[in-house]
């Protein structure tokens, strides 16, 4: 596979059609906004201390996890192909007041050129929308520094999250628009762990991320059966 290709342009399409929205908390990006914290929360707990890390985040879309990282002092450099998606991003920075790095690339791509650069490179609820995940985490490996941290997202794949992510999300729900998801692109810990262990990586935490639709609270804990987080190092 070439440095550009793996993208799947009707998943770009996807996104740019709803890039305007974004920074809207009401919108089809609600629940990023409501499980950022979370994430933030486990990045800086997994990383340590954020401040003063060069973070690479891959998929970073509008920014929801870049700036929120920018803000915790890290220096955030954040890669999309969608690039309506990268000006909803830096149209932001004027409201934030942050300095983010934002670029038009594949992570394959920016691979070539940014090897061993980044402390932490953060790829959160993407791998589910790449043909190829497997070449993501491999460039993703590629970008670390020897001491760095790889930290991604995704969507496990059974019978209970096809019910959870997909039925009751999309369709009884509507947290999310219908078709935002493909169930055969869901992706098993084992399988996302043999990857890592392919890439020279050893996996160092798996933490579930749930929302609860009584509550309407999303939390983190030990249920990996429907959407999950990861966090791998090089092994030495
Ligand atoms: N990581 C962000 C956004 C997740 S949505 C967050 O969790 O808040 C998935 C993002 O991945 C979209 O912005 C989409 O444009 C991007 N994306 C999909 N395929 C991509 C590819 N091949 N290369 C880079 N970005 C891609």
């Amino acid at each position: 596979m070439s440095l550009e290709t793996n993208v799947d342009a009707a998943e770009i399409d996807k996104f740019q059609s709803i890039a305007s929205r974004w920074w809207d908390r009401d919108s089809e990006f609600k629940p990023l906004h409501e499980i950022n914290p979370l994430r933030v929360a486990y990045i800086e707990k997994q990383a340590q201390s954020l401040a003063g890390k060069e973070i690479l985040d891959v998929g970073c879309g509008g920014g929801i996890l870049a700036e929120a990282l920018a803000q915790r002092q890290a220096k955030v450099t954040g890669i999309d192909m969608a690039e309506l998606s990268l000006k909803v991003a830096r149209l932001h920075l004027h409201e934030s007041g942050l300095q983010i790095d934002y670029r038009q690339s594949t992570v394959e791509a920016f691979a070539e050129k940014n090897a061993a650069r980044f402390d932490i490179v953060t790829c959160l609820e993407m791998l589910e929308h790449v043909p190829d995940p497997a070449s993501v985490i491999a460039a993703a490996c590629r970008l670390l520094k020897p001491d760095g941290l790889l930290i991604l997202s995704t969507l496990n794949r059974n019978p209970k999250s096809f019910a959870l992510a997909i039925i009751g999300a999309e369709y009884v729900l509507g947290l999310l628009p219908r078709g935002t998801h493909e169930y055969k692109k869901f992706i098993k810990p084992s399988e996302l762990a043999a990857v890592l262990r392919a890439n020279g990586m050893r996996l160092c935490d798996t933490t579930g991320l749930s929302y609860n639709p009584i509550t309407r609270s999303y939390s983190l804990g030990r249920d990996i059966d429907v959407n999950y987080l990861m966090t791998a190092c090089l092994d030495d």
